[in-house]
């Protein structure tokens, strides 16, 4: 149907400030979704519906043409192997940095580093481009406590105040990315629902900027 939108949100605190952000553009969920357990919410325009989901999904769902729009972190997408996704807008919402970090008190490393990381292409990339051989470790939470326990010297992941890192007695050793969420959006949609995406893509825009003057 050329006339419908669904908008793939992902989890977390990307959602919590992309609520504000939909409300600004006259976006608003009818349902709770802390309290529905519907997958997919209508909203007070009835083309348009918004769906909240991991956010390693959104690039998928959004690639694939399932849903229209999709809001992501940076580093979700720098991860995505994907290439089929335009990414027009850097949202500025859920700002963090991606990071190097180790233990305060390290011991001297001997051997080839490990790291551990969820973000195992942009940790691979990172090394590549400094032509240091490692040994990357996939972990899917908790990354801070793989130097912690011993299993690796360093971590890859996300910080934005920096509390669990000195919290567990890490520090930071080099900054990789800046990361904030962006909108993306599937190409052929781009195209064949133009009238309908380029006004929000372009209020977006405006909200954005004016949030940032
Ligand atoms: P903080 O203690 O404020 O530096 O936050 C670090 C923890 O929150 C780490 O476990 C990160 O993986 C996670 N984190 C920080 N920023 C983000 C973000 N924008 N999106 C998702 N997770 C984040």
């Amino acid at each position: 149907m050329t006339d419908k939108i669904t908008i793939a949100v992902s989890k977390g605190r990307i959602y919590d400030e992309t609520i504000p952000l939909l409300a600004k553009l006259g976006i608003v969920l009818k349902d709770d979704p802390k309290k529905s357990r519907k997958l997919i919410l209508d909203t007070n325009q009835s083309n348009i519906k918004v769906t909240i989901i991991r956010a390693t999904d959104v690039p998928t769902y959004v690639e694939h043409g399932a849903a229209e729009l999709g809001i992501a972190g940076k580093d979700v997408l720098m991860e995505y192997s994907g290439d089929s996704l335009y990414e027009p807008l850097n949202l500025g919402i859920a700002k963090c940095r991606m990071m190097l970090a180790g233990l305060k008190d390290a011991k001297p490393i001997i051997d080839r580093p490990r790291v551990v990381t969820k973000y195992i292409n942009i940790t691979r990339n990172y090394f590549a481009d400094r032509g240091q051989q490692v040994e990357i470790i996939k972990l899917y939470g908790s990354m801070e406590l793989g130097p912690v326990l011993g299993l690796s010297d360093w971590i890859v992941d996300l910080v934005d105040t920096g509390n669990t890192l000195k919290a567990n007695g890490l520090i930071t050793l080099d900054h990789i990315a800046d990361i904030s969420s962006r909108l993306v959006v599937n190409k052929a949609a781009m195209k064949m629902k133009n009238k309908l995406l380029k006004p929000i893509i372009n209020q977006l825009a405006d909200i954005v900027e004016n949030s940032e003057s």
